[in-house]
């Protein structure tokens, strides 16, 4: 299994910024209401930039079973975060999981 769909912990550690050409009304996938626009380039993922942050798209519980309400659909960052990768590891460390293995 995805060990990702037990996690979920890096959709709850980093502020999620975009470009702006990402969101549906500008002609990209990433739902409008999921985002706010920060200036002229650049949006953020809702949530992200809480004190303590979870992406507004995020379902379920963390560490145990999550899905992304915009999986086909979520901005770059997302795409380009990848299991067991360093920011990987940190953001599950900040939520007392283990390290994924090699
Ligand atoms: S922190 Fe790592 S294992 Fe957890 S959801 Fe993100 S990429 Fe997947
Ligand atoms: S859009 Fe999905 S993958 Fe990206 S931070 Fe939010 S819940 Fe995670």
């Amino acid at each position: 299994m995805n060990p990702c769909q037990s996690c979920g912990a890096c959709c709850a550690c980093y502020r999620v910024d975009f470009s702006i050409h990402e969101l549906q009304e500008h002609g990209g996938t990433v739902p409008d209401g999921l985002a706010v626009e920060l200036n002229d380039s650049l949006a953020r993922l809702r949530g992200t930039d809480y004190a303590s942050p979870r992406c507004a798209a995020l379902g379920g519980r963390i560490g145990e079973s999550v899905a992304c309400g915009i999986y086909e659909w979520r901005p770059g960052p997302c795409h380009e975060l990848e299991a067991g990768s360093d920011a990987c590891q940190r953001a599950r460390a900040r939520h007392g999981l283990a390290p994924l293995a090699d």
